[in-house]
Formats: structure tokens, C-alpha cells, sequence
């Protein structure tokens, strides 16, 4: 079986996870100060602060900016729920606005649309590691005094023309052990903000600026030295894993982009293949395409087969809150985001991930051009 998804540890992960065992330093140590460090350097950032989770690094980014009760959020619909979960759990709305069809990524043509007086943050995401149009999101942000939250979370080592993401605005990355790189359950935030990092290392750590003072309430989302030390091994092959997804997509690309849609990335923009996402042509075709896959050995996975809006726990969210480019509800007066819906039938994920071999590829094209016959 090709899976869509696999972790590679190897002996570097396993020597460094029993240095730290063997020191009986487990939390809050050097490990997790070395892996802020290095992870800064990937992302060209000042400073970066190590937690337990992608979800705790979003949830802190928003806290730091003081987004809460009242606030709105502009926010793609096209992504993992953690991505809006978070604004709502800091009491703050998230505004839906539709995406672009070739990138997957929040249509920043339609944001402007979507701010009010209440607005406080854009919080895009890079979806599928490509990333989204930022030169043109922080033009937006600077003229309206909004913060800028990159969901970044399948991204690490993405770029516009040599620029990382995560230092366009608040960066916030997962160590999932599906992403990119992984640290087993990981996150961290990126700035070039020194006060803003530091109200994420209070929040992080219970509001303690030294150790039983608390200048706030806090939480505790820190990383452990196990998963930092598993961290900096792994930071260390992310230029290697990325440069075999990204061959690894291009062969896919060159052999399938006659036959389905492929992923597109923008001139100059790095797309680092978090997932490599096509549309299967006729989209009631998706679950036969998927068990077709799967008789033959390849797994695949939809991202996301429901769009944020219309999942059950978003129901009260008010439908006002969506932003698409046409103005169109259904019959109860839903309104429509027709991008994000339309992509939510149509995509199918095929196996990027550095463990695919250049055999595996050619089985994936084999099997994917039999289907399109
Ligand atoms: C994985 C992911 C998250 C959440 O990260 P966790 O580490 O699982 O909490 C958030 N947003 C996106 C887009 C993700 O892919």
C-alpha cells in the first residue's frame, strides 16, 4: 500500500529523544529552546515560540492580538476545522469568505467585502502548502489596521519569490505527524513582533513571567524537550523532504495535467506539496475513484469533503457571515460559497509525501490514467 500520509523518523529522532530521556530534563530545556531557534531561521524571523499543538498556536496567536468577544475574523471555508474552531473558542465570529478555484486559498478580490467595524483579523491559510496571495492580503491588512494570521499549518518551507511563509504576519505551523515535518504532536508561532511573542510565551505557560508570578492567565500548551529533540532532528531534513515532495509533484503533474486538474502554484510562489490535490473530472465519480485507488494499492484522502460553514457545529453561525462571489442562497436562505462547495465535491488527494518512490509515482499515473479512460 502507497499511504497518503507517513512520518520519517529515523536514527537521528530515535538518539535524540533517548539523550533527553537519559538527561531527566523533559520539560522546558535547551531542546526547545534550540528548535525555536532553527525554526525561526527557516522561516526568517525574529522569533518563534515552541507549543503542544497547530491548534495551540493559532489559539495563542489570537489571544496575543487580543481578538475576543465581539471581534470578527475573515477566514477561509476551505480548510481543517481547527482553523475557525479557534476563533470561535477565543468568542470572537469567524467571516467566511470563498476561495480562489486554481489555489484553494481565500480570494483576497472578495475580503474588503467582508470587513467591518468588528473586524480585527485575516486569517488565511496555505492550503495544501501552497501559499496564498500575501503580498496582496497584507496590503489590505496594513490599509484597514488588521493583524494578519497565517494559517501555515501545512506549509513549512513554502515561499513568495524567497520570502517564507510565517513572516508575512503571526505565522502558525503544526508538527502533526502527517505534515511536513513533525515533532509526534507539535506547534509554533513565528513573528517579527518581540512583545507579541512574548505575550504567546506567557499565555503558553500559565501568564509567568518568572516562576509563581503571574502577570496573566494563562495556559499550559508547551512543548516538551522530547518532541523539541525530535524537532530540531527533523528540521534539519526539511529542505531534503521538501525538495522530494516538490519532484515528486512535478512528475505526477507532468504526466496527469492532460487528463484531470492539477495543482497550480503562482510564478515565483513555492508550493511545498503538504498534499498534491487534483479534481476528478466528473465529481459523483470521487468514491469509485477512491475505491478503484485503494483495490490497487494507493491510498488518497478528500480534503475537506465539507466545507467549514456547513458543518453541524456551524449552524449558528450566522449566514450573513459567509462572503462568496455571487449572491446566491439556496432554498432555506443559506448562502452560498459556490468555490468552496464546488472544490469540496471534486478533490481528491494522491500520495506526495517524501516515502513515495519514483516506482510509486509511475503506479499512482498507471492507475489515475486507467481511471480517466
Ligand atoms: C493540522 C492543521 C491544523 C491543526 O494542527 P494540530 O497540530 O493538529 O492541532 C490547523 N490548520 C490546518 C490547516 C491544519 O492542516
Amino acid at each position: 500500500m502507497i499511504p497518503i500520509a507517513r512520518p520519517l523518523l529515523g536514527a537521528e529522532e530515535e538518539a535524540a529523544v533517548l539523550r533527553v530521556l537519559s538527561s531527566g530534563l523533559l520539560a522546558q530545556g535547551p531542546q526547545v529552546a534550540l528548535f525555536e531557534q532553527r525554526f525561526a531561521q527557516i522561516c526568517q524571523v525574529r522569533e518563534s515560540v515552541a507549543v503542544s499543538s497547530g491548534t495551540s498556536a493559532l489559539l495563542l496567536a489570537l489571544l496575543a492580538h487580543e481578538i475576543g468577544p465581539g471581534d470578527e475574523v475573515i477566514t477561509t471555508p476551505f480548510s481543517f476545522a481547527a482553523t475557525a474552531n479557534v476563533i470561535r473558542l477565543v468568542g470572537a465570529t469567524p467571516v467566511f469568505v470563498d476561495i480562489e478555484a486554481e489555489s484553494y486559498n481565500l480570494n483576497p478580490e472578495l475580503v474588503e467585502a467582508a470587513i467591518t467595524e468588528r473586524t480585527k483579523a485575516i486569517l488565511p491559510v496555505h492550503l495544501y502548502g501552497n501559499p496564498c496571495n500575501m503580498p496582496r492580503l497584507q496590503v489590505i491588512a496594513l490599509a484597514y489596521g488588521l493583524a494578519l494570521i497565517e494559517d501555515a499549518c501545512q506549509a513549512h518551507a513554502a515561499a513568495i519569490d524567497g520570502q517564507a511563509v510565517g513572516s508575512f504576519g503571526t505565522g502558525c505551523f503544526s508538527f502533526y505527524p502527517t505534515k511536513n515535518m513533525t515533532t509526534g504532536e507539535g506547534g509554533i508561532v513565528t513573528t517579527n513582533d518581540p512583545t507579541l511573542a512574548e505575550r504567546v510565551r506567557l499565555l503558553r505557560n500559565h501568564g509567568q513571567k518568572e516562576r509563581y508570578q503571574h502577570v496573566d492567565i494563562g495556559y499550559n500548551l508547551r512543548m516538551t524537550e522530547l518532541h523539541a529533540a525530535i524537532g530540531v532532528a527533523q528540521v534539519e531534513k526539511l529542505e531534503q523532504f521538501t525538495e522530494q515532495r516538490i519532484a515528486n509533484a512535478t512528475l505526477l503533474t507532468q504526466y496527469l495535467h492532460d487528463m484531470v486538474l492539477t495543482p497550480v502554484a503562482r510564478p515565483g510562489y513555492r508550493h511545498v506539496y503538504h498534499q498534491y490535490t487534483i479534481r476528478v473530472p466528473e465529481h459523483d465519480q470521487r468514491a469509485h475513484w477512491i475505491e478503484q485507488l485503494r483495490a490497487r494499492g494507493i491510498g488518497t484522502a478528500v480534503h475537506y469533503p465539507c466545507p467549514i460553514h456547513l458543518q453541524p457545529a456551524y449552524r449558528d453561525v450566522p449566514k450573513s457571515y459567509c462572503i462568496g462571489n455571487r449572491d446566491e442562497t439556496d432554498e432555506y436562505g443559506v448562502p452560498h460559497l459556490p468555490v468552496a462547495e464546488a472544490a469540496a465535491r471534486q478533490v481528491l488527494s494522491l500520495p506526495v509525501h517524501p516515502a513515495v518512490t519514483r516506482a510509486d509515482v509511475m503506479t499512482i499515473v498507471r492507475e489515475v490514467q486507467a481511471l480517466c479512460r
